[in-house]
């Protein structure tokens, strides 16, 4: 394991909580992560040497679930670390929200990362709008994907892959738009009606 670049510690000499620039140094030890090197100050040029010690990071088994899919993989904690329900976290490219936690044999609310069994959770980073849309003579349910900020407006026309539908009105928890835009994730069915191609002869 190489040193890192750069270290965010305590300041012997001003106390500012800043990162230091590691000028040299080395990673070692065991059950730990222990640095040892020369680090500067970028608050104040202070110039220290340090021994910093953290403990390894752990793999917490975690399943997330996207699309009616339910993915093993993993994700790497400090073991100290706490875990809640509800929490939100970066995995790869994607991000995700904690859904329950399994430690000791039950579920729990929260839990220090090195007592957790298996996370659940699932990803946030994309929503799926529903979308009842009238054919004319029946009405057919689609599902849009949006990430949660996207907004649908009243009157905008949706690509559905093979038709496009125009958006009637908006239902959300509260109220139902007739007018006016919504973000993806406040929306609890969107309505519309399919959208019929002009033929140009
Ligand atoms: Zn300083």
């Amino acid at each position: 394991m190489s040193a890192p670049s750069a270290l965010v510690l305590t300041c012997g000499q001003c106390g500012s909580v800043a990162p230091h620039r590691v000028l040299r140094g080395k990673i070692g030890g065991g059950d730990e992560i222990v640095f040892e090197g020369v680090v500067k100050c970028s608050a104040c040029g202070f110039v220290s040497s340090v021994v910093t010690r953290e403990p390894k990071p752990i793999d917490v088994p975690l399943v997330v679930s996207w699309l009616d899919k339910s993915e093993k993989t993993s994700l790497e904690f400090s073991p100290e670390e706490d875990v809640h329900v509800g929490e939100a976290l970066d995995l790869g490219d994607s991000r995700i929200s904690i859904t329950a936690i399994e430690a000791g044999g039950r579920r729990v609310d929260g839990a220090k990362a090195r007592e957790v069994a298996t996370l659940w959770a699932k990803r946030i980073d994309q929503v799926r709008v529903k979308f009842s849309v009238n054919k004319g003579n029946r009405t057919v349910p689609h599902e849009v994907l949006a990430a949660p900020d996207e907004e649908f407006e009243v009157g905008e026309i949706v690509d559905l892959g093979k038709d496009r539908a125009v958006v009637h009105h908006i239902r959300t928890r509260i109220r139902t738009v007739r007018d006016g835009q919504v973000r993806a994730d406040e929306i609890v069915r969107m309505y519309g009606r399919i959208v019929r191609e002009r033929t140009i002869r």
